[in-house]
């Protein structure tokens, strides 16, 4: 059986359902599987099936306590019926490299994939381990987790879910699709402060109050929950099947993948393909203004303490990116890791060694893009080759400009719908920007022919049910109170 450790104490081993239910460990570290070597194997085993195929088959491996017919099951529950796109990812070709389309699900955000997954992953463990206790979801987000979190728990027997977001750090889209959340067991609250803010005040709260009250126990559906991660290295396999159908590739050439970058979830997903067999040549790290991991990958030294910029790709702003620890954990081992991240605690910053820095230099290249370079992204590809990419998507896409030019095929990850950002999306492409997302969205449909989303076209009508805004001092104080209903 696989064992999952905890990032900062490997003598804390637990099953991979244990893990999924944790969320994160007691220490405050992540959950990763103990012998990663371990998991390698032949890619073609994975790639010769459909989506759902391959997503049984990497769920298996890394969840093998669920049991392999379960997991069938959990696997058709969580794609059958639920994206628009048959292939649930599928691949385009722009220009000469290719955009992978992660935000056909529910809410039009490449979160999706994992958070429609994580919930039936959850309460599954939830049986297999005896408890009996309310799973309550507490979740920080910067936009797009929020809404992917509501939409896969709501209503979901045996669980609740609040969600912390920053207030007037989100678009009007996202913000809508989370105050009209209907399910029974669900709360949005807004904090008055950044996302770092958010995501401090909710891993102090899982430090303090692991039960908020008797009988409710508090779980993470952010991207630290290994039941989250899993589920994205998938697509990666996804899109290197579709690249040889396409007869892009020849079986076995290599890839490079550019990853649109805020709490290292998304790519480190991408190492994980890359350690179990699948041939990744780099990792291209996308940041926008905040660039911190930009500066952490050429130098090897991570300092948080720098301005926090508001950028029109929300979803990457972020100064502390949670899932590196993970990939820290594998490159620099459980001491030094324990080490760095009590210096970022404390000092806000940590330097790596030499020997650590060219590891991860030999996977990952990190570039950042500003808001006005992933405008002219935005505005170059529509105009070039009639495809509409979002703010994040283009962010990736400016990095891969600045990126090497060669004959390794370049794969963007695409993270949202890019009527999820439309005010921004106009304005990049030089048109009129309204107050209304709503009017946004006409308009866009209008001039690109693009069809809105089922998802989003419907929100501006609907109540808006979560109203609450508060201070982070106050968070404790709200699930507390959240949890007796
Ligand atoms: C969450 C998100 C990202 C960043 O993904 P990470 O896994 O946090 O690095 C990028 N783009 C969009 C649209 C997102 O929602």
């Amino acid at each position: 059986m696989n064992k999952y450790v905890s990032t900062r104490n490997s003598g804390v081993s637990v099953s991979a359902s244990r893990a999924v239910l944790l969320g994160q460990a007691e220490d405050g570290g992540l959950f990763v599987p103990a012998d990663l070597a371990s998991f390698k194997r032949d890619y073609h085993e994975i790639i010769s099936q459909d989506f759902k195929g391959m997503a049984a088959c990497i769920w298996n491996m890394f969840f093998d306590d669920y049991g392999s017919d379960v997991i069938d099951d959990l696997v058709e529950k969580s794609y059958n019926g639920k994206f628009s796109s048959e292939l649930i990812t599928p691949l385009a070709k722009v220009g000469d490299s290719y955009v992978l389309e992660l935000y056909h699900g529910p809410t039009s955000a490449f979160k999706d994939v994992a958070l429609q997954a994580l919930p039936n992953l959850l309460t599954c463990a939830r049986s297999m381990n005896g408890e009996t206790d309310e799973i309550m979801i507490l979740t920080a987000t910067s936009g797009d987790t929020g809404s992917a979190a509501l939409a896969g728990f709501s209503d979901v027997p045996g669980t609740s879910i609040v969600v912390f977001y920053p207030d007037g750090g989100i678009s009007e889209t996202q913000r809508l699709q989370m105050v009209t959340n209907s399910g029974s067991n669900t709360a949005a609250c807004a904090i008055r402060g950044n996302f770092d803010d958010a995501q401090a005040g909710v891993k102090k709260i899982f430090r303090e109050i692991p039960k908020p009250s008797e009988g409710v126990s508090l779980s993470s559906a952010n991207s630290i929950n290994i039941g989250r991660l899993v589920p994205q290295i998938v697509y990666y396999f996804s899109a290197y099947r579709q690249l040889l159908d396409m007869g892009s590739i020849k079986d076995g050439d290599a890839v490079d993948f550019v990853v649109p970058t805020g709490n290292f979830g998304d790519i480190m997903a991408g190492y994980f393909a890359r350690a179990i067999g699948l041939p990744v040549r780099r990792l291209v790290c996308a940041s926008n203004k905040n660039d911190v991991l930009t500066d952490f990958i050429n130098t090897g030294h991570y300092n948080r303490k720098r301005d926090f910029y508001k950028t029109s790709s929300p979803s990457m702003d972020i100064l502390v990116s949670s899932n590196l620890e993970r990939l820290l954990y594998y490159i620099c081992g459980e001491e030094h890791t324990v080490s760095y991240m009590k210096q970022l605690e404390q000092s806000g910053e940590y330097t790596i060694t030499k020997d650590e820095l060219a590891e991860i230099q030999s996977v990952f290249t990190g570039f950042c893009a500003s808001d006005d370079e992933g405008a002219a992204a935005i505005k170059d590809t529509f105009e070039q080759e009639s495809y509409l990419m979002d703010t994040h998507t283009s962010i990736a896409w400016a990095c891969l400009d600045k990126y090497v030019k060669d004959e390794v095929p370049k794969v963007v990850l695409s993270t949202a719908s890019p009527y999820k950002f439309c005010a921004s999306v106009l304005s990049a492409l030089g048109l009129e920007v309204s107050e209304s997302d709503r009017k946004n969205m006409e308009v866009c449909h209008e001039y690109t022919g693009a069809a809105i989303p089922a998802g989003l076209s419907g929100i501006f009508d609907k109540t808006v049910y979560h109203k609450d805004i508060i201070d982070p001092s106050e968070m404790k104080e709200y699930v507390t109170g959240k949890s007796h209903r």
